[in-house]
């Protein structure tokens, strides 16, 4: 017998609970009650999957819920100091703020952890009626004559290989007039979209980096609530961009990572090694001295600017928030960026549904993107990051500070508009004429491994699943990652996914796909561009707290 499953139509599907998600779903219902929304997440709540730094420009919450105070939003630690240091191995240089414009101040700004404000956020959609159900990832697109008409949600209780178990549930179909992908960055269903209608044609290819994260607890005499600290230089060599963040937030909670372009060459890099290395340095290892790290995790960020945003909508929906990438790099913040795309595309929307329209492209919403402040933001500084590719982080860094200033001031760059070259995953040297980094042992106190880390994440998946990474060709890692390049899967993974054994019979690849935190890395820098990551189980995945 063919297998049913159930479907469910509303007007507006929303895949994706993080702000670009959730302020869509509150924006639909505010333009009119009489609006269906559904919302899937795929975390085992809503702020379960979701890790950022978090400085917040409340810009869009303020548009969205200018009374966001009132009603008790987890927003409270305004930035008070505001520092940006140059690392040197031994010294911490302070860079005076006349380098940077006024574009780049966190005045005004909050310290916040976006996974409480996207708890809160979800309260006050659920409140207006949007129907959200976390543990409920969208798996497959649902496209007829050419027009997204909806997702399907993952099945329940298939086993590693394949067989229906008894708690088998298949998936159910969630059928929208539009359908809003809100998955941030690297979403699964959003590549996909991406290569099926062509968006990122005339475009140039988005950037990432990996974002990894430690949330401490300090000493009360060690806290300076509200201070903000941005760093680069070590120990990441010159021609790797990156860096690393600080916040100190609530009650004494410090927010600390460490972000690396994922145009790095260097195959031997390993980027939980690197933030390790980097709380080392004298300067930051003085700040955590007798605090307790209480929290892990990890998280692709894009970085291409307004030159890699693709195309916004197709028939049936559109992407939202970081989907599309609306991170502004040398500010790191884009979570202002995504709610604000997430409320135009509402917009668009509700205006599209009570003119009883349904399943065309919501070419609105990328002319509202055009003329909105996000745009503008963006414009402002899509020199930054091809300036910090092409030149390595010492001459890029006074560049980057002059073309923001003439941008800023003039409206005018000295670049032009430069281009980002190479995707990510095609940056990497050889790993025969590398140079080999040797990451110091973990002491437990300050610097850890990835098994105690990833034990702070929360993360667990059902094991008797198949594996959610999927490999187009299961000989690469082993005939062609290994040999030319050592398996860099090995090191970029934050989670220690991907181990290559040694047996007798010669190297294995091999994916502990239970311990993956979703941060999607994998997905985006295999050099053979041979792992896709598919959503697991529901609710599978971390389980974060305060970040
Ligand atoms: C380390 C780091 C530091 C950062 N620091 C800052 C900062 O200080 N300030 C700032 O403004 N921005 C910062 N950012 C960027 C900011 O976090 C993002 O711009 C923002 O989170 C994007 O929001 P989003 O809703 O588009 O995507 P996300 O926040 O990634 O949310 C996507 C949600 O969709 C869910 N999802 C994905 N796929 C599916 C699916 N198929 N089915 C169901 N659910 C799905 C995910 O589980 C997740 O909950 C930082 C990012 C990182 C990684
Ligand atoms: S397997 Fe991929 S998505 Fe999962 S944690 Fe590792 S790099 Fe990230």
């Amino acid at each position: 017998m063919p297998e049913t499953r159930e479907s469910m139509a509303y007007d507006v599907v929303i895949v994706g609970g993080g702000p670009a998600g959730l302020a869509a779903a509150i924006r639909l219902k505010q333009m009119s009650s009489d609006i269906s929304v559904c919302l899937l997440e795929k975390g085992s709540e809503i702020g379960a999957h979701i890790l950022s730094g978090a400085v917040l420009d409340p810009k869009a919450l303020n548009e969205l819920i200018p009374d966001w105070k009132a009603k008790g939003a987890p927003v409270e630690t305004r930035v008070t100091q505001d520092r940006f240091w140059f690392f040197t191995q031994s010294s911490a240089i302070a860079l005076p703020h006349v380098l940077f414009p006024p574009l780049m101040s966190n005045r005004g700004n909050y310290i916040v952890s976006l996974s409480n404000l996207c708890k809160w956020l979800g309260q006050q959609a659920e409140a207006l009626g949007v129907e959200i159900y976390p543990g409920f990832p969208a798996h497959d697109l649902i496209v007829e004559d050419g027009v997204v008409k909806g997702v399907i949600t993952g099945d329940l209780g298939v086993a590693k290989d394949g067989h229906h178990k008894d708690s088998y549930t298949p998936g159910m179909e969630l059928r929208g007039k539009y359908t809003l992908f809100a998955e941030g960055a690297r979403g699964a269903l959003s590549k996909q979209l991406g290569a099926k209608f062509g968006l990122q044609e005339g475009r140039e290819p988005q950037k990432f980096g990996i974002g990894l994260k430690e949330l401490w607890e300090l000493p009360a005499a060690q806290h300076q609530k509200g201070l903000v600290l941005h760093g680069m230089g070590w120990p990441l060599s010159n021609d790797t961009g990156g860096g690393l963040f600080m916040y100190h937030w609530g009650d004494n909670f410090c927010s600390i990572g460490f972000v690396v372009h994922l145009n790095y060459k260097n195959p031997w890099l390993d980027p939980f090694g690197e933030f390790q290395r980097a709380k080392t340095h004298p300067a930051i290892a003085k700040m955590l001295s007798g605090g307790k790290r209480i929290g892990y995790g990890a998280r692709a960020i894009t970085e291409g600017g307004t030159q890699s945003v693709p195309k916004l909508s197709f028939p049936g929906g559109a992407l939202i928030g970081c989907a599309a990438g609306f991170v502004n790099l040398p500010r790191i913040k884009g979570s202002h960026n995504a709610m604000k795309t997430g409320m135009l595309a509402a917009e668009a929307a509700a205006a599209a549904v009570q003119a009883g329209r349904a399943g065309d492209a919501l070419e609105d919403y990328d002319r509202a993107y055009v003329q909105s402040w996000v745009a503008k933001e963006l414009y402002l500084v899509r020199n930054a990051k091809p300036l910090w590719s092409r030149l390595g982080s010492l001459l890029a860094l006074p560049l980057i500070g002059l073309d923001m200033w003439t941008n800023q001031l003039f409206g005018i760059s000295l670049f032009g508009t430069l281009g980002h070259g190479e995707p990510d995953f095609a940056t990497l040297k050889p790993a025969a004429g590398s140079v080999k980094i040797a990451y110091p042992k973990p002491d437990g106190h300050l610097t850890f491994d990835r098994a105690s880390s990833l034990f702070l994440s929360g993360t667990n998946h059902e094991e008797d699943q198949p594996v959610h990474l999927k490999l187009r060709d299961p000989g690469i890692p082993i005939s062609v990652n290994l040999p030319e390049y050592a398996e860099p899967a090995q090191r970029y993974c934050p989670a220690g996914v991907y181990e290559v054994i040694e047996e007798s019979t010669g190297p294995r690849f091999q994916i502990n796909a239970q311990n993956c935190v979703h941060c999607k890395t994998c997905d985006i820098k295999d050099p053979a561009q041979n792992i896709t990551w598919v959503t697991p189980e529901g609710g599978g995945g971390p389980n974060y707290t305060n970040m």
